[in-house]
């Protein structure tokens, strides 16, 4: 049958590329990949099948094979799995749809050659090309479940593949690996080695539920014997905690998480009774990159009475918690439950409930037990884990006790709101809070002023689901929250704080030019007045109360909705030399046209101090130059 030559799509080539001279520093894992593809092939093989018994397939010994062959230099993984069609093994290998892999190749290269380039390998489904970390020919033959032709596929791994379709193939796929000439300095790094294989395997694999049968010359004299099953295949999440090792747990993330790095937190149910299960979580230690795309896929494996039925279901946490990684596996569903049945069914969210508030339950213990752990975990997930304030108001109580702040209070910057509260003096009734898009804008923004002249704490909240939860959750403890950019403040007297005669006073002294400059600045604001919350800046822009921030109306706009720009509240400082000035010379001209400019530029200013930007950038700039030459 005629062979057809292809080429690799660019990104596929360049992923290649970093294989052959690999950049992994343990070769070995390229054999969990492999092993790994077997096993979701039996996986699926076994569902098709229960599925719909008619499909021409024999289910009656799934299983993986490793055979090695020390003359020829090979080494071969088979399955009898579900196999792919020839168009199949065009797409699933000859390609890399994922859309990550672009940024995978970035990391990779601003990573170089470092230590972190390792965690990236299994994050973004490059798995089957790491056989060319140790092969220099990877030959893959396949037949998919059901059909009667097969498919070869071989490539040297340098820009072209070939595929021809074969007659004769068996069930599932076989990958054969040509090994690289052996390395005498190295013989650690001997993949005809039987011990080597049975090492590896039994570090990364064991725990895969079907066997992984040895083949060939098993014996080290090279004496031909029986397979001999190289995994316990022990399902772990079924098992006593004490019963298993730290490390058959983390191979397992590994496995199931797509994932190079340990995981920061093991977490373990078993449920009995009516509704039996059991489940193992794992929360990783890093956050994925695409956590907060619309595609991030995630979710849980479900297993029913140990036989896998499906990944990334989702209906077993509720989405805040979508970085958790694992396994359930229910006693009492059927087999062909489906994802819509499950997003329905009434033990399925009993189990949510639980194993939300599992979860929740282990982050309180890192945070009490473990606060750097805490730390890490916060780092990575606390902006995920916030959007449950807004979505879980059953759990939001759990969810604030856990949630930790960056705040203007002590040298490391993070509070609790239990902590926030504890230090509130006597007369601050309000926890107050600013929202905005990173720490240095809103540190130096000029709402702080007032309160960092009083030492009044304020949390600093630089998320955007920040933006939303304040308002959903409303208060703590019975203590308001507050923005320290909305309405008015009265932060309470203090002796040197002008007496209530003398602000009367100002307020006359200024009412003219107040009522002026919203005449002037009608368009933009829909109030001016005197401050109480500047020290040093001369103006500065606030929101109503009830009015939604700039940084939600713009999340609502990209969102599609439309939204009506609200208009803001523009605060002068009375005791800021150019407003002074600006006050006397309203009163004392008659011609006011060099005022308006002034109060335009005023505007401008408080705009620019809370980063944003004037509405007519190059006018500002004739307007500020002009205004400085007369300095000159
Ligand atoms: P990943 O496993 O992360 O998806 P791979 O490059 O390892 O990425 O594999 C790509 C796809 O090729 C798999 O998702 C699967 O559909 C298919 N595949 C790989 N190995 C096998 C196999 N042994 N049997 C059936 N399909 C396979």
């Amino acid at each position: 049958m005629p062979t057809e030559t292809f080429e690799f799509q660019v990104e596929a080539r360049q992923l290649l590329q970093l294989m052959i001279h690999s950049v992994y520093s343990n070769k070995d894992v390229f054999l969990r990949e492999l092993v790994s593809n077997a096993s979701d092939a039996l996986d699926k093989l076994r569902l098709a099948k229960l599925r719909d018994d008619a499909l021409d397939a024999d289910v009656s010994d799934l299983h993986i094979e490793l055979e090695t062959d020390k003359d020829a230099r090979t080494l071969t993984v088979r399955d009898n799995g579900v196999g792919m069609s020839y168009d199949e093994v065009g797409q699933l290998i000859g390609t890399i749809a994922n859309s990550g892999t672009a940024q995978f190749l970035r990391e990779l290269r601003e990573a170089q050659e470092g230590a972190g380039t390792e965690g990236l390998i299994g994050q973004f489904g490059v798995g089957f090309y790491s056989g060319f970390m140790v092969a220099d020919e990877v030959t893959l033959l396949t037949r998919r479940a059901g059909e009667g032709q097969g498919t070869r596929w071989t490539s040297r791994g340098e820009g072209t593949y070939t595929l021809e379709r074969v007659d004769d193939a068996p069930q599932g796929t076989s990958v054969t690996l040509h090994l690289k000439p052996a390395d005498p300095d190295n013989q650690l790094h001997d993949y005809t080695s039987v011990w080597k294989i049975k090492e590896i395997v039994k570090r990364y694999s064991d725990f895969i539920t079907w066997p992984i049968r040895l083949v060939g010359e098993t014996g080290e004299d090279g004496a031909a014997a029986g397979p001999e099953t190289l995994n316990s295949m022990k399902a772990l999440w079924a098992r006593s905690r004490e019963e298993v090792s730290e490390e058959e747990y983390h191979e397992l993330y590994k496995h199931i998480g797509h994932d190079w790095r340990e995981p920061l937190e093991t977490i373990q149910l078993q449920a009995e009774g009516t509704f039996e299960y059991q489940a193992l979580l794992f929360v990783p230690s890093h956050a994925p990159h695409d956590l907060f795309t619309q595609n991030f896929r995630h979710g849980l494996q479900l297993y029913v009475k140990r036989v896998f039925i499906m990944d990334d279901c989702e209906a077993l946490l509720p989405p805040y918690l979508r970085f958790v990684k694992g396994v359930v596996d229910a006693q009492d569903l059927s087999l062909n439950v489906s994802r819509e049945i499950l997003q329905q069914d009434r033990h399925i969210r009993m189990m949510q409930r639980r194993l939300t508030k599992k979860v929740l339950a282990s982050v309180k213990s890192m945070m009490t037990g473990d606060a750097e752990r805490y730390a890490t975990f916060w780092r990575e997930f606390g902006a995920v884990l916030k959007e449950g304030l807004v979505t879980d108001t059953d759990n939001r109580d759990a969810l604030l006790a856990v949630a930790s702040f960056a705040t203007t209070h002590g040298d490391d910057g993070t509070t609790t709101l239990k902590q926030y509260v504890e230090r509130m003096p006597d007369g601050q009734d309000d926890i107050w809070f600013i929202t905005g898009e990173s720490r240095e804008s809103i540190d130096n923004s000029p709402h702080m002023e007032a309160f960092r002249e009083r030492g009044i704490e304020v949390l600093l909240l630089t998320d955007p689901v920040d933006e939303v939860w304040v308002d959903a959750v409303g208060e703590y403890e019975g203590k308001r929250l507050r923005s320290i950019a909305k309405g008015e403040v009265d932060l309470g007297a203090r002796e040197d704080d002008k007496s209530e005669g003398e602000r009367e006073q100002q307020a006359e002294e200024y009412a003219g030019l107040l009522d002026w400059m919203r005449e002037r600045l009608g368009e933009e604001v829909k109030e001016v007045r005197l401050s109480t919350r500047l020290t040093v800046s001369p103006a500065c822009l606030v929101a109503d109360a009830n009015d939604l921030t700039p940084a939600l109306e713009n999340m609502y706009r990209a969102m599609g909705q439309e939204v009506p720009r609200a208009k803001r509240i523009l605060e002068l400082n009375p005791d800021h030399a150019l407003v002074k000035g600006l006050n006397e010379a309203y009163g004392e001209r008659e011609d006011r046209s060099e005022l308006t400019d002034t109060a335009e530029l005023l505007y401008s200013l408080a705009v620019l101090a809370e980063g944003g930007r004037p509405k007519d950038p190059a006018r500002f700039v004739r307007l500020m130059a002009d205004r400085l030459e007369r300095t000159l």
